[in-house]
């Protein structure tokens, strides 16, 4: 099966990138992040402490969750209950990042990405996608943007949807969870030997997804 693996910090527009060249390729979408969140989601509705690795590894065998597509968006489910409506906040993303560090947490989700793949083309955006999940896949893209950029286009989305935000303190929230990720000991946020960079600072949306296309149309 055919995938593009795309990787790099939060608000890169990953996903946006992602899901466009998904639609032009007529691959599938595959958002893992959405995965560690629906993680996160239900350590905080369980209550267990996120600084307890052995009760978040344990706690993650109750969660079952698994994806589905509808009109070319990605569901995410958590134990039957659809959970996309839910997984966005800051304190989700936060949560997210600590429970990603946990081995067995990974070690689950890393499974069904990896079978998701099996079966269908994907482009499939994360932290270690290229390194981990798929590090054979044809198409690697490390992208990213600078933090002050990051923070400005995640402020506009919030604004979009009628939501406060502070620039300054998203810019802090982004710069913390990079901090984590890429320093975590298992899987590390950083780019795969064989990923192409694209740093998206001074790029439209419109000019990163054709990058991305025309980066994958050169390798295959
Ligand atoms: O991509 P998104 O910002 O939704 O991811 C939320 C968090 O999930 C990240 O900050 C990261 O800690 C974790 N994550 C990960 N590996 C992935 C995708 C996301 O560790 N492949």
């Amino acid at each position: 099966m055919a995938a593009i693996a795309i990787d790099g910090p939060a608000g890169a527009g990953k996903s946006t990138v992602a899901r466009r060249a998904a639609s032009a390729l007529h691959f599938i979408y595959v958002d893992t992040g959405a995965m560690y969140r629906a993680m996160a989601l239900f350590m905080l509705r369980e209550g267990v402490n996120i600084s307890d690795e052995a009760a978040v590894a344990d706690a993650a065998e109750r969660a079952q969750i698994s994806i589905r597509h509808e009109n070319g968006e990605q569901v995410v489910i958590l134990n039957g209950e659809n959970v996309n409506g839910l997984i966005r906040t800051e304190e989700v993303s936060q949560t997210a990042s600590a429970v990603s560090t946990v081995g067995r947490v990974r070690a689950r989700l890393v499974a069904l990405q990896q079978e998701l793949a099996r079966q269908t083309d994907v482009v499939m955006d994360g932290r270690d996608i290229g390194t981990v999940v798929l590090p054979d896949a044809e198409c690697k893209i490390f992208l990213t943007a600078s933090s002050a950029v990051r923070a400005h286009r995640r402020s506009l989305e919030l604004k979009a949807r009628g939501e406060a935000a502070d620039e300054e303190q998203i810019r802090q929230d982004i710069e913390e969870r990079d901090e984590r990720d890429r320093t975590r000991e298992i899987s590390p946020l950083r780019q795969a030997e064989d990923a192409v960079l694209l740093d998206t600072s001074d790029m439209t949306i419109d000019e990163a997804s054709e990058a991305v296309l025309a980066l994958y149309r050169d390798r295959t």
